[in-house]
């Protein structure tokens, strides 16, 4: 291995030169683990984790000297330590998040040509020609297939020679997902018990912290809302949160407005977030009395179903949207509580008399301010 950049690759810990260097080191598992000497990295492998948990967030790294340096890397492979020994699914993909996040606002800082070579160690095919960025289109697809914004379909990107041409945001964006990917996909096997036993207290900790963040998953009590008459929509949406999977935006926004249209109270649909691996305290809150009107004044309304197909987020439509009416989940809704009441069949489109308002947002963006709830 050549000349090392330690401050790059504190920076970056995933990048394979980092676990080369490390190796080169001679450093054994057992001195890192019960050693005194390495008891700071410990120390950081643990407040990692527990930042990352609590917060969605990693540190900037700590890159004022090679000490400091060796320490933040050493920090970084017990911080994958103990996410692999504790094998928590939520856990796992709330610090592969928050360390992707981490380093998309690294890269921003970055030359692209940087990004590209960061890219490749990473699997991903990324180009530079003449300062244009691309990507194989396979790769694109790949790497996109979480993301339910319009603005990352691939007909409404550029296309040449095989490849999707990217701005410098969205290659960023494509690399934090790849790295978040790899990161859920390549931690370590669970390691043998004696690595359990040395890293006892930092479990201890984490186990502690991760027991309070799952108290907020157990179910919600929901009042008067009838979460079984949820259209398919929502509960796709809920059960992707349940998973601790990666909602976008438009997904949040129309959980959010819908919970709120059936009159789930703000601090119910709170709790629903905590589920969420990217959990904010502080950025979902303001989401939340953002829609529902605490901020804005105005409460927004549930997207209509054809909006929420341009979002791919009409997910499992059954036999009842499939009725020439059914244009709203709100309708929807409505017509399962009249079909439940009634012990029959869903209401006939002649007998739905909730219209959602003009507020329904056709072009997929949120209705703007002044605009009424669907009645
Ligand atoms: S058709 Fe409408 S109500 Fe049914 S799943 Fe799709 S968006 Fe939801």
């Amino acid at each position: 291995m050549g000349p090392v950049d330690l401050a790059h690759l504190t920076r970056y810990p995933f990048h394979p030169d980092a676990a080369t260097y490390l190796k080169e080191q001679g450093l054994s598992a057992e001195e890192l683990l019960k050693d005194r000497a390495f008891q700071r990295a410990r120390t950081l492998g643990q407040q990692r984790v527990l930042k990352g948990l609590a917060e969605g967030v990693v540190d900037a790294p700590n890159t004022g000297s090679p000490v400091e340096c060796q320490l933040e890397l050493l920090g970084y492979v017990i911080s994958r330590m103990i996410v692999a020994t504790i094998g928590d699914r939520y856990l796992t993909n709330r610090m592969a998040i928050a360390e992707s996040k981490r380093t998309s606002e690294l890269l921003e800082g970055e030359e692209p040509r940087l990004l590209v070579t960061l890219a490749h160690t990473q699997g991903l095919g990324l180009t530079l020609n003449g300062g244009r960025l691309g990507v194989p289109v396979a790769q694109f697809l790949h790497g996109t297939r979480n993301m339910r914004d319009r603005n990352w379909k691939l007909v409404n990107m550029p296309l040449a020679d095989g490849e999707v041409g990217l701005d410098r945001m969205k290659a960023i964006r494509l690399l934090e997902a790849v790295v978040q990917e790899r990161y859920q996909d390549h931690l370590p096997s669970r390691p043998p018990d004696w690595v359990e036993e040395a890293l006892s207290e930092a479990l201890v900790q984490v186990r502690i912290h991760l027991a309070a963040a799952r108290a907020h998953f157990q179910p919600l009590e929901m009042g008067e809302v009838d979460s079984a008459s949820f259209p398919p929509c929502i509960k796709g949406i809920f059960g992707m949160m349940q998973a601790h999977e990666n909602v976008s935006h438009m997904g949040r926004f129309a959980l959010v407005s819908f919970l709120n249209n059936v009159g789930m109270d703000k601090d119910q649909i709170f709790e629903f977030f905590r589920m969420v691996p990217d959990f904010n305290v502080e950025k979902s809150r303001y989401q939340i009395e953002h829609i529902i009107g605490d901020i804005s004044g105005t409460a927004y309304t549930a997207p209509e179903c054809s909006t929420m197909k341009t979002h791919g987020i009409c997910i499992n439509p059954d036999e009842l949207c499939g009725r020439p009416w059914m244009t709203h989940p709100l309708k929807y809704y409505r017509a399962k509580l009249r079909q439940q009441a009634k012990g029959g069949p869903a209401a006939d489109g002649a007998a739905e008399t909730a219209t959602p308002t003009a507020s329904d947002s056709p072009s997929g963006h949120p209705p703007t301010k002044g605009q009424e709830n669907e009645g």
